[in-house]
């Protein structure tokens, strides 16, 4: 294939053009953390659905407690008992009060909550030794949320406290995006499965499980995942039967070498070749193809080039295919701690250390940045993120941080 370097962004841009939305489905609430809601929740009701108590104590009429002191306490007289759960037609008159426990439903003419804590009770009264002014210790129906109101909007990731609200409007089933069908491929001569015994000269496959460990955290597990030699035959057939796929990754294969087919023989399955290298460190060779809905990820093998394309060009992909609210990783600015060498002007995820102090974010490089080392994956906890174009960086300077892992 012949096609011309292109910039981070230009990669960037064509990538997410040509990410379908997936269709939807629906899945049991159970199963909806982390997936992006596709539709809009109307609350069919107020929450909380009826005026209750805030606190264990007595409902009571506020302005019965009027002058109320701790040695001159008023007397009410207690008519009823309302735990909470329990529905009473109670009408509350002057100088009664209501036992309540919390949640338990407002009885009519209370209009406050006198807690336990300032009351005393004796047989069949209460002592209230403080003023209690109206609607103290209540809660009122529909003050979290109102009938009709748009509480969830259509595009939102579902957290814990989606799941919790969504339960709360009585949902148990929601219409959320179909996850992605992504197939990995693991290619080369080199590459020994996790229980092959050692054979000098070959290497353990990483990438198989770093891509496979980035797709569970996204949500995702692989329909396939296997490794196949550099053999032209063998890729063909391997890549064929992932063709029901959103996205087929396969790692290796993709640079200058003579046992590198991927750009050759992708092609041949009738996939349209959209880009082939990137202005970018690690993973220049990256290559990238259409197939009908299916999208083709040649990533380059090394470890560090696998994770960081993943990370700034597939990861916001998949999230683009669920109309996920961020694409990118979070990012954020950060004063560099040392100086950065250039070596050209390719764009640059650097690894990097970002750090908090005084309410300053400072970031410094992992060391040594060759793409094979994943231990800078490890040590390092985001991406410092130079253009390109830009010469050597000195320490001082404010840079981009996108965060991989928690600070
Ligand atoms: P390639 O992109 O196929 O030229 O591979 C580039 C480098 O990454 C080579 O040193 C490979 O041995 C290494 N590599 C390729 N695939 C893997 C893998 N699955 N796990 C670990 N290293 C790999
Ligand atoms: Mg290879």
């Amino acid at each position: 294939v012949m096609l011309k370097d292109i910039s981070v962004k230009e990669a960037l841009n064509i990538i997410l053009e040509h990410s379908h939305t997936t269709s939807t489905e629906k899945v049991f609430l159970n199963e909806s953390l982390n997936r992006v809601i596709a539709e809009d929740i109307v609350a069919p009701y107020n929450i909380p659905y009826f005026d209750n108590s805030a606190m264990d104590g007595y409902a009571i009429k506020s302005e019965d407690t009027k002058n109320a002191t701790k040695n001159n306490p008023v007397k009410l007289k207690i008519i009823n008992e309302i735990p909470a759960g329990k529905l009473d037609e109670i009408i509350l008159k002057s100088g009664e009060a209501v036992k309540i426990m919390t949640g338990g439903i407002i009885p009519s003419g209370a209009d406050a909550v006198a807690r336990v804590e300032i009351t005393k009770q004796e047989k069949d009264f209460v002592y209230i030794f403080e003023e209690v002014k109206k609607e103290k210790d209540l809660r009122k129906s529909g003050e979290d949320v109102k009938q009709g109101s748009l509480t969830i909007k259509k595009n939102t990731l579902i957290t814990p406290a989606i799941m919790g609200m969504l339960a709360s409007l009585g949902r148990a089933y929601i219409k959320v995006y179909k996850k992605p069908i992504v197939s990995v491929i693991v290619t080369g001569d080199e590459i020994l499965e996790i229980d092959e015994p050692y054979i000098p000269g070959k290497i353990r496959n990483s990438n198989g499980f770093t891509l496979l460990g980035l797709l569970k955290q996204f949500n995702i597990t692989p329909l396939v995942t296997e490794i196949v030699k550099d053999n032209k035959e063998t890729l063909l057939c391997a890549i064929k039967a992932c063709l029901n796929s959103d996205i087929i990754l396969s790692t290796g294969g993709v640079s200058m070498g003579d046992y590198d087919f991927i750009k050759d023989i992708v092609p041949e399955l009738g996939f349209e070749p959209i880009f082939w290298r990137v202005r970018v460190k690690p993973g220049k060779p990256l290559f990238f193809a259409k197939k009908d809905k299916t999208l083709y990820f040649g990533i380059p093998g090394n470890p560090v080039s696998t994770m960081s394309t993943f990370y700034n060009f597939i990861l916001p992909c998949i999230k683009k295919m669920n109309n996920a609210p961020n694409l990118d990783l979070f990012t954020l600015q950060a004063i560099l701690t040392e100086n950065i060498k250039r070596k050209d002007l390719r764009s640059e995820f650097l690894r990097g250390i970002l750090t908090k102090e005084d309410d300053k974010f400072y970031v410094k490089t992992t060391g040594s940045q060759g793409s094979g080392i994943l231990s800078s994956m490890i040590k390092g906890n985001c991406f410092i993120y130079i253009e390109e174009g830009l010469d050597d960086i000195k320490k001082g300077t404010i840079v981009t941080v996108k965060l991989f892992n928690e600070i």
